[in-house]
């Protein structure tokens, strides 16, 4: 029996001793699989920290960058001025005011797509009566090819989008006798030599046509088109983006002085009233008695009429009528715009280094939609590569260049899930990472936030820069004072103090990415006092480059009448009590009636606290929402200016 039991125990002991063993063993193996990930994470961590310190953007640096923003435009638009802003006249004189009328196309060449779009316009109690688009991606081998080449492309399918001009566009003399007028869009560097022509400078958003560099962009475009022997088509006006946007807002509202884009690059322009002598310009409906560069040029001059007396007074109105004359739209080509107090990381130097132009469009690279995907992918890629971030080995897909486009950093920004399913989603679709922990999403998702909310707030300082050039000074208090002691118009100095900046803004970027437009207002509303923040409204134009391009073609038409479509307007006046448009078309070739009231009122297209729901105006079709995944679309809708904020 006593032997029995020492077996018993014996055994017991050894079975103990063997659970204590593998016990050690996986303890000793667990601690040998935590600490390296323990390690690897803080690494990652680091790295985060190092990146987010490096793009941040406080309040003294955006101040910093608003001034020096203010600073190079006054350089770039003195004769000889050194500055990093192209500061391009546009020769655009005519801004609509809403009279215009009949058919018009544009075509939009951006980064990404280009668009062709027919607008009817039905003149200031019509507006727009009715609109067309279709958007085609342009594809990569074009972009580094030849001019030709790109052109010949363009010219095709705007060609056949213009053959297919539907019923309800029907011009007074038919398809074969009339010119269709355009106006063209082009989103790069050009050198304008008047409203229709212009040099392009250089291109930039991943575009190398080394042979369309100094070619006049029209004559390309009007000699493809021509090769292509279809309808007759004209360019009425050759406008950047950011001159078709602001021309599209303003003519919704009369207080747009800004025109700019956030897509796949980024761009402004605005209206100058304080035009050097050696900038060419024209007269037109940009002298705007009630403006705000009236009153100052009144200002400036009133002392002579004090000392001299009458005759002065004759050269002070006349000085002034002159000088109303020279109200311009300048394209800044703030893409190009650099500043020491922009926060640079380690992966802005190697996107920048590795791309086409280096050195050039600093900022650009940091705002614009085609870069922030790329700068997202740098971090991680770092990120997994010294900190085994996915667990390693390194994905091919996260080594190759601009495999993350930006559409996927904002879904990844806005998954507002407890478990970050869509961040975990999109890295297994783009780089093929199949599992992913939460801390690992979570990095992920800050670093997105990083590159989106910087790209934002350094938008918001150029805003602000472009504020304080064309507003600041007049607005401020001392200006105000003198302004009080005029007796020229009572209602001026009042009328200045409270006399709203409205910028335009079109671009899939800020179109499409919610928080991007918080961002942005917030960096906006710290940077100005609150009355300034107040008078400086951002309104999202919605294909406000392509709209406003056909709208500038109405006023710069040849053809006015000839354009003119076949079913009359009636207008409210002549209407019985209710007043009533006529639309043509729809998707019936006949024309249909509309109470006015279903038109939205131009004042509250643009107003913050009442955006226009996007199915009311987009009543036909509804294909928003995938227009990057998708070749090509046509849609045909009424109102289609969209402005929401
Ligand atoms: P373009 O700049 O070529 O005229 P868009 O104004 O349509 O074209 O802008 C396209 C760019 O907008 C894309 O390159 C992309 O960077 C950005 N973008 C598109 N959709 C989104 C989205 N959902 N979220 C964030 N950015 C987007
Ligand atoms: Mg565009």
């Amino acid at each position: 029996m006593p032997e029995l039991e020492n077996r018993i125990w014996m055994n017991m002991l050894i079975a103990g001793a063997a659970v204590a063993a593998i016990t050690t063993v996986v303890i000793a193996w667990n601690s040998t699989q935590k600490a390296p990930l323990v390690k690897t994470r803080n690494r990652a961590l680091e790295l985060l920290y190092e990146f987010q310190h490096a793009a941040a953007t406080p309040l003294h640096a955006l101040r910093q960058i608003a001034e020096h923003m203010a600073i190079e435009m006054r350089a770039g638009l003195r004769r000889g001025g050194k500055s990093n802003l192209l500061m391009l006249p546009t020769y655009v004189e005519n801004l609509p005011d809403g009279d215009e009328e009949g058919l018009f196309y544009a075509l939009d060449l951006g980064g990404t797509n280009f668009r062709v779009l027919r607008c009817l316009l039905g003149g200031k109690d019509g507006r727009v009566l009715k609109q067309e688009f279709e958007e085609v991606s342009i594809p990569k081998a074009l972009m580094l090819g030849t001019s030709a080449e790109l052109f010949d492309f363009i010219a095709e399918r705007l060609v056949d989008f213009v053959s297919r001009e539907g019923e309800g566009f029907k011009t007074r003399n038919g398809m074969q006798q009339t010119v269709r007028e355009m106006g063209l869009t082009f989103s790069f560097p050009v050198k304008q030599q008047s409203v229709k022509s212009g040099a392009i400078i250089q291109w930039s958003k991943g575009f190398d046509i080394a042979d369309g560099v100094g070619a006049d962009v029209v004559a390309l475009l009007q000699s493809a088109i021509n090769r292509q022997r279809g309808p007759k088509i004209e360019v009425a006006v050759l406008v950047n983006d950011t001159v078709g946007t602001l021309a599209g807002g303003r003519y919704w509202n009369e207080d747009v002085m800004v025109g700019m884009i956030l897509g796949t690059g980024t761009n402004a322009c605005y209206v100058e009233h304080d035009l050097p002598s050696h900038v060419q310009s024209g007269s037109g409906e940009m002298v705007h008695p009630s403006s705000l560069f009236y009153t100052r040029s009144i200002t400036t001059q009133l002392p002579c009429v004090c000392v001299s007396g009458e005759c002065v007074l004759a050269f002070l109105i006349l000085s002034v009528v002159a000088d109303c004359d020279r109200m311009q739209i300048i394209n800044m080509e703030w893409g190009g715009f650099w500043s020491s107090h922009l926060p640079r990381t380690f992966a802005d130097e190697q996107l920048d280094k590795e791309s086409l132009n280096p050195g050039q469009a600093g900022y650009e690279k940091m705002i614009g939609g085609m870069y922030l995907g790329e700068i997202v992918r740098r971090v991680l890629l770092r990120m997994e590569k010294e900190a085994s971030l996915f667990g390693g080995p390194v994905p091919s897909k996260l080594k190759e260049p601009f495999s993350l486009i930006t559409p996927e950093i904002a879904k990844m920004h806005a998954d507002e899930s407890k478990n970050l399913r869509v961040v975990a989603k999109v890295l297994r679709d783009v780089f093929g990472v199949q599992k992913t922990d939460l801390a690992a999403r979570r990095i992920v998702h800050d670093v997105c936030d990083i590159v989106i909310m910087r790209s934002a707030r350094l938008a918001a300082a150029g805003i602000v820069g472009i504020f304080k050039k064309i507003g600041g000074e007049a607005f401020d208090s001392t200006d105000s004072r003198t302004l009080t002691n005029l007796h020229w118009d009572s209602q001026e100095p009042q009328q200045l103090d409270t006399k709203r900046i409205v910028v335009a803004v079109d671009g899939g970027l800020y179109e499409h990415c919610t928080q991007y437009r918080v961002y942005m207002r917030a960096a906006v509303n710290e940077l100005l006092s609150e009355a300034g923040a107040k008078r400086l409204q951002i309104v999202l134009s919605k294909d406000g480059s392509g709209i406003g391009a056909s709208i500038l073609a109405a006023r710069h038409s040849q053809h006015r009448g000839a354009n003119k479509i076949t079913c009359p307007m009636e207008r409210p006046s002549e209407a019985a009590e209710r007043p009533s448009v006529h639309l043509c078309g729809g998707n019936s070739s006949s024309c249909s009636q509309h109470t006015q009231s279903e038109l939205p009122p131009r004042s509250t297209q643009f107003t913050q606290s009442e955006p226009t729901p996007r199915s009311t105006q987009f009543t036909q079709s509804e294909p928003q929402s995938n227009w990057l995944q998708a070749t090509q679309h046509s849609v045909s809708y009424v109102y289609g200016l969209e402005y929401i904020d």
